[in-house]
């Protein structure tokens, strides 16, 4: 029996610099909606190249304010992808539409074009996309799509802060693009989001939406002697708090040097799989945020090698079995396996393997010979 050598699955690159940073933010005045937070959403926006960024609590809660801004309710659908995590739909059924699922193109697990023009329908208000694994969809056709149908076009881009594809960035195309900071993403402040808009209306209601709907944030308020506020619509509460900002602003500086280590990584894993003619990975085109590295193994492998991964201290996750094939997709939405077989077979298949900028190089030799170990005894 050879000596274990863990390899952790991610860990965040979080140092003295957001120590130094939270601190600051304790000795100051205000803990959320405060000028950490407009600092945040300014300096996002220069990176991303977008007019508008509105600082929230999650990327879940995007998807949700930025229906609700757009007017999706009751009676709408709108089309999206099943194979990614299970906020995207959650989000549709929390404004009480339906989420249509379209299926995926079989190699990049990305949504289908052609599926999903194929069921766009009357009540379709928008499409939400999901920027899987860092890889950007394709926006250009997409954009086109929904032009030709009058449909708001939202990426979701929890995993694709740094993306690019035929000369289009993450957040160029979309009407609205909600981001994750949550403790797994590249970015990450615990928890926390944000939404890039284009349209200054749009971000507006958005603003209100994310304070409850009220006509002024904390910041706004302060100074000089007390005004009333009102309230405007019923919105939620969803803002990001100041201490989240302070955490993820000394991390913009390092966006490019930590996406630059994730392709070197990625490049390598490539270099090395391709000695493991079982597996396959999925492919990128153009610049991807390389969020994380997925492999699809054969099918009836995947839960025996993430059983014997786990038990060589290899760390792993599976992003994601298909939401479509989830219990409470298929009793809700009374949807079948087979009503969209290719998201189901790429999500019984696919796993993902450690990732992140720190990740010692000397680490992928031995993650993917457990992997070439696991799919030995996983056949027998
Ligand atoms: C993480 C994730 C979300 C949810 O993000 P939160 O900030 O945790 O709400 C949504 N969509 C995708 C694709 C994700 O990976």
């Amino acid at each position: 029996m050879t000596e274990l050598h863990p390899v952790e699955f991610f860990r965040h690159g979080l140092g003295p610099a957001e120590l130094a940073s939270v601190q600051e933010t304790l000795g100051s005045l205000f803990l959320t909606l405060g000028p950490r937070v407009g600092r945040f959403e300014e300096r996002f926006a220069q990176l991303l190249g977008a007019p508008h960024v509105i600082g929230t609590s999650s990327c879940s809660m995007s998807l949700i304010l930025t229906l609700r801004a757009l007017g999706v309710g009751p009676g709408d659908e709108v089309v999206t992808t099943p194979m990614t995590f299970v906020a995207t739909s959650n989000a549709v059924l929390h404004v009480g539409a339906t989420p249509v699922f379209a299926d995926i193109d079989a190699a990049t697990g990305l949504i289908d074009v052609e599926d999903a023009a194929r069921r766009i329908g009357p009540r379709t208000k928008a499409l939400i996309v999901v920027h899987l694994y860092g890889q950007l969809c394709d926006m250009r056709a997409l954009r086109a799509l929904c032009d030709r149908h009058g449909l708001a076009l939202i990426e979701d881009a929890a995993h694709a802060v740094e993306a690019e594809r035929d000369g289009v960035r993450v957040a160029e195309l979309g009407d609205a693009t909600t981001f994750s900071f949550y403790a797994t993403k590249s970015l990450t402040s615990g928890d926390g989001g944000a939404i890039a808009v284009r349209d200054a209306q749009l971000a507006a209601r958005l603003r209100g939406l994310r304070n409850h709907g009220v006509s002024k944030d904390a910041a706004a308020r302060h100074g000089g002697s007390y005004a009333h506020w009102d309230l405007l619509e019923l919105g939620y509460k969803a803002a990001m708090t100041d201490v989240e900002a302070a955490l993820l602003l000394p991390q913009l500086d390092r966006v490019w040097e930590r996406q630059a280590r994730r392709a070197a990584l990625a490049q390598r894993y490539l270099e090395l799989l391709a000695d493991v003619p079982e597996v396959r990975c999925i492919p990128w085109e153009g610049r991807s945020a390389h969020h994380l590295f997925p492999v699809l193994v054969p099918p009836g492998q995947r839960d025996r090698v993430l059983a014997e991964l786990g038990s060589r201290k290899i760390g792993c996750a599976v992003n994601y079995r298909s939401v479509h094939t989830l219990h409470y997709y298929r009793e809700e939405l009374k949807l079948r396996r087979e009503a969209l077989p290719i998201a189901a077979d790429f999500g019984d298949r696919v796993l993902s393997l450690p990732l992140w900028p720190d990740l010692p190089p000397e680490d992928l030799p031995v993650v993917v010979e457990a992997l070439r170990a696991a799919l030995r005894d996983a056949e027998r």
